[in-house]
This record gives C-alpha cells, structure tokens and sequence, in this order.
C-alpha cells in the first residue's frame, strides 16, 4: 500500500477513534466529554483551552499571603487523614515544607482517601497550586491541585491549560485525556493546508499547533498556536461561501433587468428631497447588479436613519419599470404598514401599484392576493404573511427584505422561490464589526450606505440618575408645548407579566404619567394589542394626536416619526446595545434634534461600561466595535440569529483580528480561483477537512466540491 495514502486514510480516522481508546477514558468518562461535544479523539484535539495559567512562578512558602493564588513546591513533612465530623467525607491533611517555611493542604475526599494519602506520602516533594486561608493553625490551602515533582507535570509545571469546566471532568482529566491523544496520535495529523500556504502565513504544521495550543511553552508560543486555528476556521468558513457563491452563479439564469429608465427618471425627479451622494452610489451600485444576468443578492447596510427606504423604492421601481413585480417584507406589521404609506407617498407621481398584504381583514386580504397572482399588483408590501403558501406573483423580479437579521436565511429563500431566480436585496441597519460583516456576508454583495443626511444633528443621549426624573418630565412637557413628541419605552407590557420589581410595564406606566403629565395626550402601544388598535394607535402618533407613546419594543424597528424629538427608555439595562440604538433611531430624524434618555441601574460593571459606551457613541458601527471589545459580537449578532455555524474558537479571538480576518478571505478567494472545487492533490485536505467542519453550510453548493 502506498505509505501516503496511508497517512492521509488514518488522518481522517481521528475523528473515528473513540475516546475509550485513550488511557484513563471509561465509558462513564467518555459520555462526559460527549456532552461536551467531543466524540472523538479527533473532537478532543480540538477541544481548546479557555485561557492558561502560568505555574512557573514559584513562590517560596514563606512568603505566600492568602487571598492569592500560588504555587508552591515542597516536601511532604507529614500527612494523615481524619473523619470530617458531618457527611462522609474524609479529610486528608498534608503538611509542606521548604527552606522558607510550611503550610497546610486540606483535601475533602468521599470514600476512597487512601489511595490520596499513599500517593502523597510516596511523592517526597510536590508541587501545589491553590489560594490560601489564614487559618488558626495557619495558612491552608484546600483542594489544591497538586502532582508529584519527579513527573514530567502537565498539571503544575509551566503554562498548564485551563478547559471550559464541566460537570465530573475536572481539568486534569481532560489534561491528561489530550496528552494522551497529542502522544499517541499527534504524528498522524495531517495538516489540511497546502505546504505552500503554511509556510507563507509563517504557521507551524497543524500537529505542532495542535500540541502547542495545549502545552504551550510559553504565552506567545500559545498565542501563534491559537492564530494558525483561527486562521484555518476563517479560511474554511470563507472557502464554503465562496462555494456556495460559485453554485449560485452557477446555476439557472437570474434576470437582467433591462430598458430605458423613463420611470425610473420620472421617480427621481418627483422625490421630495434630494438624494445624497451616499444614496446615490448605492442605488447605483443595485442597479448595476440588477442589470447583470446573475441572480442578485446584495446586502445594504446602513445605520437607522440613514435613507434605506428610498433606496429600496429605486430598486423596486426598476424592476417595475423592467415589467416585474416586487416584493417587500418587513418584520412587524406597523413597519409593513409604514412602507406601504412611505412609497405609495413616494411612488404617487408614477404609476406603480402597490399593495399591503397583512394578515388582518381577509376581504381586502383575498382581493390582494388575487390582484399579486393576476400581476395587477408592481410591489406588494407585508410581513411574514408574504411567504404563506396562497401568496403568488405572476412575474416576481426583486425581492427587497428591510430588517433583515430578524429573518432567517430560509425565509429569503422562502420568498425568493415566489419567482424564478428572482434578484434579492436585503436591507439592515444592524451595525457589526467590518470583520464579522466580511465574514458573515463573504458571499453576499455589500452597499454601504453611509454619511448621514443633511441637516441632520446627531441625538443627544444621556445616562440619568432617578433623581433626575422630574426634570425629564419637566422637558417632556416643554418639548410636547413646542409640538414635539415622546416616547417612552418599557421592557413590560403590563402588570404581573413578570413579578419583577421595578421594571416597569407600558400599561402602568401609561396611567402614571397621566397622573404626572396632565393636559398631554398620552396613547399605549404594545404587542398584545389587536391589529386595528395598534393601527390606530399608531395612526393617531403620526398624525399628531398624541404628544406621547408609551411603549414596547414594538416600535423599535423601522418607525418613523419626523416630529417626534424624544426616546426615555427606562430599565434601560434590560435591553441589548443594538435594541437601545435601534429604539435611539426612532428620534431626530427630522430637522429637529433628538433626544435619547436612559434610565437604569446596570448591577455589574461591565453593564455600566455598556451604558456608558452607549452614552458616548452615537454610531452604530462604533457601538459594535466597542461591544465586540466589551463582550465579544454575541450579544449585538447572535450567532445562531447571524445563522453562524459553532467555531472552535470564541467568536472575538476570530473576528478581533481585523488583518487575519482579511488574510483568510483573500486567500479563501486566491485558492477558489485557481481550483474552483479544490480537486488539485494538495487542497484535498482542505475539501475533506471543509466538509467536515461547514458541510451543514454547504446545501446545494456541496456539488462544487470535488469527490
Ligand atoms: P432607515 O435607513 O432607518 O430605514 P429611512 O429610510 O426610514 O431610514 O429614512 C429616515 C428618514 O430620512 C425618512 O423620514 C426619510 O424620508 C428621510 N430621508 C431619506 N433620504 C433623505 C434625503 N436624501 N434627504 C432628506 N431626508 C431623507
Ligand atoms: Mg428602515
């Protein structure tokens, strides 16, 4: 047999060896680690480390202070066990000493102590790690890890690994588990890079990084280790984009939006404002996509405020003008609704049809739906209701989804099978770190629609104290006397929706500040309301028949009020950053400067830095930044809502590297174009190893990969 295709053929075996195969891992180990995810020796190899203690400091006993944690190397002067006085436990109590002084090691152990105490006694010298106590009789340290001097420690000596902990497996366990694992089969690991690309990137081989990543041997050998993995999950997740990017244009025939642009000049002369130089490069940008015989499927990213909608209405007018039919879905039916108003207003001076598809009266129901199947509807404008099956369009060319992190990659597609290869442009104003972006979106088109729009002032936020209360009510009244409006949002509903003190509910709040604002003209708004309520509530908002709304989040995406100048948003450490900009959006989208007023009592310090944060940043993309720094990019895109597959390495040590993000997609892109289904000998470990880690990601796109 020939020696490589052996190697290769027991590489891919790791993730077939069972873990019982490893010293010291029984059955009962082995369900442990399966809870964990870890399956397999080859799983094991990749469960990393959390962080890394430094052990190599020893500190000599006499100079160890409690509160601290140590370590300490010593002998065992003495050792004996006694009965604790409650339970079953046993004590085992040791004393160490060296040149400097002793001190005290507890350990609690059920049942079986003795083999602790003959271990301890037959070590001679030690090493302990632990934080002490001052006690009567001293300084203890109890439960301390400890392990014998003579052996080569992989548990006190050096940097140790710290591992995620876990319910029965202790670290030293998992430890040992992946000492044994690096021994036994680290010479097999095949590493799934080219030669050519390890060498460029000045990585290690995978086998090295693998046991470096565990045993480093110093803090900076550690980190490298830990670079060369991320730089292969970048570099795999990027690969089954660009796949899944190949198959796209690959396949069928999207539609070329094609012909004179009479409409389109017609909708552009009658807009009334002028669009921004921002604007104009975005629609730009779509319409040069739109007229390109590939299905489109391009991203607008632009922060709240900042003039998706008329964008959206260009596109749609092209495709109208092409003699297709558009679609536009919304995430809530008072956004929906909205949009339905925003471009019928827009769109009055051509004659483009539109219609709203709720899932409200079935009378006017039926008769749109009739209308879209017939094609005597151009743009048809609702929520989810769109992807039900009684929906059809007769010639469905665009499909525009706003807010689109609350939908699912299956409901555009969803909607998009309404058409035959229809072009897709989705709008989000969700702001996320430019390396998650290139990441997550490496296989979409990207329009940036930045720059703010004229005469815009950038709303004022401030972080309030209760004490500050009644001078907040006291400019709610003064803003209402100069025609402004308010909102004010509470993380409840109503009462007794949840028996937390202190938070507070729209309802209550509603009559409260009845109470405390008489003579304003103040309306609730939340979820639970039926349809036609929140319409009319919402109605009297806009139309100005309200001074103030109290609300929920239900107005947090996409609501536009021009005239309304305030957001109080009170429990405001219940909210996410991306939720409070989202809600600080909906003020100051006039002429008229916006106000953004928090009140909240974060109870840990990083919720204080997040308020602050908020406070001092006013752009979306530099809240995100800065999240990513304060907690990673979970809270602001949630993986599994970003449709993120799970990666070996937490998502801030992959996306916190700007330039390592950019290194892995180029190369990504390089390796692509020279072998579109990685079928040269050496990028079959690449194809086998993507296989494994995204095959989920590929779909339809699994046929571009060779074998
Ligand atoms: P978002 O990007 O948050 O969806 P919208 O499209 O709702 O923002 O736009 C916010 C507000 O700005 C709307 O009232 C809209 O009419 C207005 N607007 C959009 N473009 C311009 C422009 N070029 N000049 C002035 N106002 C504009
Ligand atoms: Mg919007």
């Amino acid at each position: 047999m020939d020696k490589r295709a052996k190697t290769r053929d027991e590489a891919a075996e790791l993730y077939d060896v069972p873990l019982e195969r490893l010293k010291g891992i029984g059955p009962r180990r082995a369900e442990l680690f399966r809870r964990l995810g870890v399956a397999s020796v080859g799983d094991l190899l990749y469960h990393l480390p959390r962080r890394y203690e430094d052990m190599s400091n020893l500190t000599p006993i006499g100079r160890v202070v409690p509160g601290k944690p140590v370590t300490v190397r010593g002998r065992v002067v003495a050792v004996r066990e006694t009965r604790a006085r409650h339970r079953r436990l046993y004590v085992v109590k040791a004393v160490v000493g060296d040149g400097t002084g002793t001190i005290n090691a507890l350990w609690f152990v059920a049942g079986r102590r003795l083999p602790l105490v003959q271990r301890l006694a037959e070590a001679g010298e030690i090493l302990l790690h632990g934080t002490a106590v001052a006690e009567e009789t001293g300084l203890v340290i109890k439960n301390g890890e400890w392990d014998a001097v003579a052996r080569d420690s992989l548990h006190l000596q050096g940097i140790v690994p710290v591992y995620p902990a876990t319910e029965g497996l202790p670290g030293r366990v998992i430890r040992s588990a992946v000492a044994g694992a690096l021994s036994e089969f680290g010479p097999r690991i095949a590493d799934p890079l080219p030669l050519e690309l390890v060498k460029r990137q000045g990585f290690v081989a995978l086998s090295e990084a693998l046991r470096q990543v565990h045993f480093p041997r110093s803090a900076g050998e550690a980190a490298r280790a830990r670079r060369r993995l991320a730089f292969d999950e970048l570099l795999l997740f990027q690969l089954a984009l660009g796949l899944r990017r190949q198959w796209r244009e690959g396949t069928g025939r999207g539609i070329r939006f094609a012909g004179p642009f009479s409409l389109t000049r017609q909708f552009r002369a009658k807009l009334p404002f002028t669009l921004t130089p921002a604007q104009e490069r975005v629609i730009d940008e779509i319409l040069g996509d739109m007229a390109a015989p590939r299905p489109m499927e391009r991203l607008l990213l632009g922060d709240v405020g900042a003039g998706k909608t008329v964008v959206a209405a260009a596109a749609l007018v092209r495709a109208v003008e092409c003699g297709y039919q558009g679609a536009l879905m919304a995430p809530t039916a008072i956004l929906a609704d909205q949009h339905c108003r925003t471009l019928t207003a827009l769109l009055c001076e051509v004659p483009v049809r539109v219609g709203l598809l709720t899932s409200g009266q079935e009378e006017e129901r039926c008769r749109v739906l009739a209308r879209a199947a017939a094609g005597e509807l151009d743009v048809v404008i609702g929520t989810h209701a769109l992807l039900e099956e009684g929906v059809r369009f007769a010639r469905l060319g665009l499909v525009v989804i706003d807010e689109q992190h609350r939908f699912g990659v299956r409901q555009r597609a969803a909607l998009a099978s309404k058409g035959r290869m229809p072009d897709v442009l989705v709008m989000s104003a969700t702001p996320i770190p430019r390396t998650l972006a290139l990441t997550l979106y490496g296989d979409l088109e990207l329009s940036i629609l930045d720059g703010s729009l004229p005469g815009r002032k950038p709303v004022q936020t401030r972080w309030l104290s209760e004490e500050e209360r009644p001078r907040v009510y006291d400019f709610l009244r003064r803003q209402a006397a100069a025609g402004r409006q308010s909102y004010v949002v509470c993380p409840l509903v109503a009462e007794g929706e949840e028996s937390s003190p202190g938070i507070k509910n729209a309802v209550e709040e509603a009559q409260r500040l009845a109470a405390v604002l008489p003579g304003l003209r103040i309306g609730v708004l939340h979820g639970q309301l039926r349809a036609e309520e929140k319409d009319e509530v919402m109605r009297r908002f806009r139309d100005h028949e309200l001074d103030v709304l109290v609300a929920t989040t239900v107005i947090e995406l996409g609501v536009d009020v021009t005239t309304a100048a305030v957001m109080v948003v009170e429990n405001a450490e219940r909210f996410g950053l991306a939720q409070l900009h989202q809600l600080r959006g909906r003020v100051g989208r006039g002429a008229i400067q916006g106000w953004c007023l928090l009140f909240g009592e974060p109870q840990t310090e990083k919720g204080k830095a997040r308020m602050a944060a908020f406070a001092r940043l006013s752009s979306g993309q530099a809240l995100a930044e800065a999240d990513l720094k304060l907690r990673g990019p979970g809270e602001f895109f949630g993986t599994r809502q970003a449709g993120l597959p799970e990666f070996h390495l937490p998502l801030e040590e992959l996306f916190g590297n700007t330039r390592a993000v950019e290194e892995a997609r180029r190369s990504a892109r390089e390796i692509l174009a020279g072998d579109p289904q990685l079928a040269l000998p050496h990028h079959r470990g690449l194809a086998q190893a993507l296989r494994r880690r995204f095959g989920a990601l590929l779909d339809g796109a699994e046929g571009q990969l060779c074998g």
